[in-house]
């Protein structure tokens, strides 16, 4: 059989692209409200509903939400999110070691206040520098830094102990410091390398440059998502699929490392709203003639949400829609038979800037109903019109399964009757 006419398989995600009504915008969400033309297509060919992404009782990372998109049940593996930034950074984790995501922050007002989760996204040379000046310190503690990606990178903790409490910087923005510093086993060790990161970036020359340029300076230090290696079985082994991962971000590649799919690494894509749509869109279908699924992630709209700028979001969705949804659609028609799960990971509502466990909705479609599907959209795609279908899947890991096991018409009303 064919590459072309084998089944093949594309999972989108608009990370955080979810949201809830908004006065301003006449108590619509933002994806009620904006232009999105493919997806509302997509929507009146296949079959919506809404999804439980994070089960009860976990925090609504990205992590959790996007293992459950790829089947795994985050209750049952999930040890932190740094262990699947390290795999992607090709840090190979011992079993004794414990994994950090380290993030350079901007502290306000005598270093009270948490700024700015990702110091203005400074660069990944700006920080790479900083990292060089924080490790002689951070070695003599036994652990060692990783430098990776703009704000984003990974300290690793030789036989670190289990049990630190830490706390995602991007949840608290705006908000005291010192209520959220680490607590449990090892925190004094991961307190000193905050409070010396104060001393060691204060002047900094590339803070000081920034401060010049009006960026704000990266100073401080914030280690959280921690974790060991989690035990894992991949997508092949699971369900005899191979697959590509196309993300900006750590974590989704390191995800996508753990359930076996290659990483295809796309020039310019940046995890926020200037990423390059159109090269992971054509990445993303360049993979899909060589292997079964492609996982095509998009960090833009949780980024806009999480700095609480309504265009920003705007800009996010009509640009996910236009410069990923249409191409990729456009792009299908290469292959006989296709399937295609959308959905956001979790919402990050504008108003709180901070992701929420509330259901995301999905679409699930295939080229036969593509096929059937007539030119106009007959339906929005949107958080409410997802509600008002009734297609609420509790569990999130059973999408994966509808949609690379069963042919889905009776699967869905399965799954919705739990
Ligand atoms: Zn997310």
């Amino acid at each position: 059989m064919s590459s072309e006419s084998k089944m093949k398989y594309v999972i989108l995600v608009p990370d955080g692209m979810a949201d809830q009504p908004m006065p301003e915008l006449g108590n619509r969400t933002p994806l009620a409200a904006y232009d999105t033309p493919w997806m509302d297509k997509m929507a009146s060919a296949g079959t919506i509903g809404l999804a439980r992404t994070v089960p009860p009782g976990m925090e609504p990372g990205s992590d959790v939400a996007n293992l459950s998109i790829l089947g795994y049940d985050p209750s049952e593996i999930y040890t932190g999110r740094a262990p699947f930034e390290a795999a992607s950074m090709g840090v190979e984790l011992m079993p004794d070691d414990v994994a950090f995501r380290l993030n350079f922050v901007t502290l306000d007002r005598n270093y009270t206040i948490m700024a700015d989760h990702s110091a203005n996204h400074i660069s990944s040379d700006e920080a790479a520098q900083l990292i060089k000046t924080l490790t002689p310190f951070v070695e003599s503690l036994g652990m060692h830094l990783y430098p990776g990606v703009s704000y984003r990178h990974l300290l690793v903790w030789k036989n670190g102990p289990d049990g630190a409490v830490t706390y995602p910087p991007h949840d608290f923005a705006g908000q005291l410091v010192s209520p959220r510093f680490p607590s449990g086993p090892g925190a004094d060790k991961l307190l000193r390398i905050i409070l010396k990161s104060w001393k060691l970036l204060k002047d900094h020359p590339v803070n000081q440059q920034r401060v010049k340029d009006c960026l704000r300076p990266a100073n401080s230090v914030w280690l959280w998502g921690q974790g060991r290696a989690p035990k894992i079985k991949s997508l092949r082994e699971k369900y005899g699929i191979t697959g590509s991962v196309v993300a900006a971000v750590d974590l989704i590649k390191g995800i996508g490392h753990y359930a076996g799919l290659a990483p295809i690494n796309v020039e310019g894509a940046t995890g926020f709203v200037d990423t390059n749509y159109e090269g992971k869109a054509q990445a993303a279908l360049k993979a899909l003639s060589e292997r079964d699924l492609v996982f095509l992630h998009v960090e833009a709209p949780d980024e806009a949400s999480h700095s609480g700028d309504l265009n920003l979001k705007k800009q996010a969705i009509e640009d996910f829609d236009r410069k990923v949804v249409g191409p990729v659609l456009k792009g299908l028609s290469a292959f006989a038979n296709w399937r295609v799960l959308l959905m956001p990971d979790h919402q990050t509502p504008l108003v709180t800037r901070a992701h929420s466990t509330e259901p995301v909705p999905y679409i699930l479609l295939d080229s036969e109903e593509w096929a059937r599907a007539g030119k106009k959209a007959t339906r929005a795609f949107s958080e409410e019109t997802a509600l008002s279908a009734g297609n609420l899947v509790e569990n999130a890991t059973r999408l994966v399964e509808l949609l690379l096991t069963t042919p889905r018409q009776s699967a869905v009303g399965e799954a919705t009757s739990g």
